[in-house]
């Protein structure tokens, strides 16, 4: 990288703590109630306020501490989903939103990091809300404890919101012992890595690069695996096309398996 490994760090750095400000921007418009819910293109994919402002505090954030962010942007891309799961936050369901800043160096995704704003919610009204996980291609992946499902189970998590008649013949195709139907993609990488569920199976177009980039980083890192619906490396440079058309596929272990039993039927329908 011509800026070296400095730059990295200091951008892995910034993202860590810029993500923890937008998490708490996640939960400040909760708490004061008026979510500004806006249809983009259907009643399934939303904008919330919550949406809107951490957003622009991301990118305002990363512009001043990174002005010549844009000058090195053809190498050196950065992905931001301020509020992954944004459906799940209307209908209360807070612990499945993220906050995912994902790093690109020549298209290949090399850093991440995920705040998840919700984290321990459940754990009473005195207990200290949020997390922040993040990982770096080489280095590790840090912020929570890597857990593993027991061998020889087949647990599926896929999208509680954004289904169709392809992503249940894939699921159903794993010979799941059981699946899970939670909202965003940065909580299903948080599933895999806490040993909740082994695969995720999302074969559909509709999920962008920034849903995965930040997402990829850390499952890479833990040396699982995170591709398209035919195994397929996905890139990151800045020219590249923003939806994954051809669906997502990613695991801890075994990416082989789950890639083997994706149907015929469905990976002729998911061009990448
Ligand atoms: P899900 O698993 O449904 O939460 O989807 C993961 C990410 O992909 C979220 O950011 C969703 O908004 C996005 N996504 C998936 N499918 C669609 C779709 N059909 N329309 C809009 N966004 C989608
Ligand atoms: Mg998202
Ligand atoms: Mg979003």
């Amino acid at each position: 990288m011509a800026s070296g490994p400095t730059l990295l760090m200091r951008l892995v750095a910034s993202a860590y703590s810029i993500a923890q400000k937008a998490g708490a921007i996640v939960r400040r418009v909760i708490a004061e109630g008026d979510l500004g819910i806006v249809e983009k293109t259907c009643a399934t994919d939303l904008q919330t306020r919550a949406d809107r402002l951490a957003q622009l505090s991301i990118c305002s954030s990363l512009a001043r501490k990174f002005p010549k962010l844009t000058i090195i942007g053809e190498e050196l891309v950065v992905w931001v989903d301020p509020l992954d799961g944004t459906k799940e936050y209307t209908e209360g369901l807070l612990d499945n939103v993220t906050v995912l800043i994902g790093i690109a160096y020549e298209g290949k995704a090399i850093a991440g990091v995920i705040n998840q704003p919700y984290y321990n919610y459940q754990a009473g009204p005195d207990a200290v809300l949020g997390r922040t996980i993040w990982g770096v291609l080489g280095l590790g992946a840090f912020g929570f404890q890597l857990k593993e499902v027991p061998a020889g189970k087949h647990i599926i998590t896929t999208t509680r919101s954004h289904s169709n008649k392809l992503v249940t013949d894939c699921v159903a195709a794993m010979n799941p012992d059981h699946v899970l139907r939670v909202g965003g993609a940065g909580n299903k990488i948080i599933q895999l890595i806490e040993g909740k569920a082994s695969a995720y199976v999302f074969a559909s177009p509709g999920c962008k690069k920034w849903d995965t980039c930040a997402p990829e980083v850390i499952l890479h890192a833990v040396g699982g695996k995170l591709t398209d619906i035919h195994g397929n490396a996905l890139q990151y440079n800045r020219e590249v096309k923003h939806m994954n058309s051809a669906g997502v596929l990613a695991t801890l272990r075994n990416h082989d398996y789950y890639a083997s039993r994706v149907p015929e039927s469905v990976r002729n329908a998911l061009v990448p």
